[in-house]
Order: structure tokens, then C-alpha cells, then sequence
């Protein structure tokens, strides 16, 4: 059999976020070479038999180059073997697919893309936060938060209220991040939720405004930044009445009665496995 690549998206976190695609090609493949951030549930799916090398950076660090990944998959699919890449979220989302795309059709090997559920959708999901909205946000735009040359924000000098912003890598220079989308029109009160590690038993959500982002906590890596009217509406807002806020549990219910708020002091979620609200 003719060796192939597959290019697989491993979802946020929850490995029953994977696609039934992604999968079974783990419980099929020859070789799986994945990313740092693939969490071990899904690794955990892997069949002991399988060759599976982990080729993600460490703390900046790279522990195997882009080039020698390129080489890796060309080489296994060369000799036959059904080679998966394995990446977090998405793998066309801040993922290099372009280099490997490049690399393995350069070497005439067959190559499939397996979507996968990206960071941004996976935050939004848990966060009940609706990226698109009739009246609030007409469009959704995926940013990195340090670019390769810069190590600074690429946000665009001019932003829309009406867009919903995802900030993958948004670093922890949250004064930073803060001044610039100002600087680029945003209301100080736009929401904002920072979203930790996404779809984990650890996942936490903290819900501030652009004005309040520099005081927001540093909350475990990796984390997400969402920004625009919608962040702030999924479970309320700061501005929902004191008077409705339930004795028993602290939250807030908001005033169309069918979503709950937590207090603007208390925006700190833990949903940690029984430490829901
Ligand atoms: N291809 C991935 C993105 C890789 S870039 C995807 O589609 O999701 C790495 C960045 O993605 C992280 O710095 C973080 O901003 C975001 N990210 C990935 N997994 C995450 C998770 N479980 N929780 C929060 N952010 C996550």
C-alpha cells in the first residue's frame, strides 16, 4: 500500500470533541506525530503498537525544527507507512499546515486534511458565547496574538464593534492587548472573556471588559482571548441589576430570565470536574 499523510485535528481538549474521522485514523495509523498541546486523552486513543512521536515546541523552544517535521512525514510516508500529523484544534488555524501541505505534495504523496474543532469554537462553545449575533456582531476574526516577526499583537489598526475578535496566543501583556484595541476604536466597555485551557477538566472563563483586561488574572496557558459585544451576553453582563442576583447561589439571572450571570466579582468560573456553578 502506498504511504500517505493525513493532516488530523485533534479538537481543544475533550477527546470526544474529536471528529468519528480523526478518530479512527488514530486506531489505524502506522505513525503519529503530534503537537505539544494534543492533550493525553487523545493520545490515550492511540494503540500501544503504533509509533507515536510528540514533535511540538517546548517553552519556545523547538525540540524538532519545522524542516526535520517536514522530512519525518515525507520519510514514513515514503516507505509505505499511513503517517498521521496530529494538531491541536484545527490544523489550518495557526497550525503551519501550509509548510507540511507543501512538503509532502512537493514529494508527490498523497495527502488528506481532516478538520478538527478549533480553539476559537471550542472557547465560544463553553464560554455560551455566540461568535455571530443579529444585532451585535456580523463577523468573527481569528488573530494571533504575537506574530512570528514581531512577538507583538497583529491586531488591525481599525476595528469594528460589529466584529467579534478571537485572539489565539494572546501572551499575558494584557495592558498591552488592552491599549491596543482601544487604540483601534473599540469601546473600553467591550467585553471580553479570556478562556484557559479549553474543554479540559481545568478549563476556567473570566469575564472583564477592554477598560478592566491590564487587572484580569494570569490564568493557566493555553488560553484565548474572545472580545466584542457577544462575550459579555451569553451569561449577562456586569450591567445586570444587583436585584436579581439568586440569595442561594450568588449568581445573577439576567433580565430575559432564561440565562444566568455570575457576578461581575465573582467572573471567575472553575468548571473543573463537580466545581461547576
Ligand atoms: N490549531 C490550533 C491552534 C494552535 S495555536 C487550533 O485550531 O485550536 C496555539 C494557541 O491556540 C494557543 O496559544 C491558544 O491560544 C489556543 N489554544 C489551543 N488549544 C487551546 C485550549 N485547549 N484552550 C485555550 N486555548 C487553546
Amino acid at each position: 500500500m502506498a504511504g500517505k499523510v493525513f493532516l488530523v485535528g485533534a479538537g481543544p481538549g475533550d477527546p470526544e470533541l474529536l471528529t468519528v474521522k480523526a478518530y479512527r485514523l488514530l486506531e489505524s495509523a502506522d505513525v503519529v506525530l503530534h503537537d505539544d498541546l494534543v492533550p493525553g486523552g487523545v493520545l490515550r486513543l492511540i494503540p500501544p503498537t503504533t509509533l507515536v512521536r510528540n514533535v511540538g515546541k517546548r517553552c519556545g523552544t523547538k525540540s524538532v525544527s519545522q524542516q526535520e517535521i517536514n522530512a519525518l512525514l515525507v520519510a514514513y510516508a515514503s516507505s509505505g507507512l499511513q503517517v498521521v500529523r496530529l494538531k491541536s484544534g484545527d490544523p489550518l488555524i495557526f497550525g503551519r499546515a501550509g509548510e507540511e501541505i507543501e512538503a509532502v505534495g512537493q514529494a508527490n504523496i498523497e495527502l488528506e486534511i481532516v478538520p478538527g474543532v478549533t480553539a476559537a469554537l471550542g472557547a465560544a462553545a463553553a464560554a455560551q458565547v455566540s461568535l455571530t449575533h443579529r444585532e451585535k456582531a456580523s463577523a468573527v476574526l481569528f488573530l494571533s496574538g504575537h506574530t512570528k516577526a514581531s512577538r507583538k499583537s497583529d491586531l488591525p489598526a481599525h476595528l469594528s464593534a460589529r466584529t467579534t475578535l478571537v485572539i489565539y496566543m494572546p501572551g499575558s501583556d494584557y495592558a498591552e492587548t488592552s491599549e491596543r484595541l482601544l487604540a483601534g476604536g473599540l469601546p473600553g466597555q467591550t467585553a471580553c472573556a479570556i478562556v484557559s485551557q479549553v474543554s479540559s477538566p481545568n478549563q476556567r472563563i473570566h469575564r472583564t471588559t477592554i477598560e478592566r483586561l491590564r487587572l484580569a488574572p494570569r490564568l493557566p496557558t493555553p488560553t484565548l482571548l474572545i472580545v466584542g459585544e457577544v462575550a459579555g451576553s451569553a451569561v449577562g453582563s456586569a450591567s445586570v441589576p444587583e436585584r436579581l442576583e439568586d440569595p442561594q447561589t450568588g449568581f445573577h439571572k439576567a433580565e430575559r430570565g432564561l440565562e444566568v450571570a455570575e457576578s461581575p466579582e465573582r467572573f471567575l468560573v472553575q468548571w473543573a470536574a463537580g466545581g461547576g456553578p
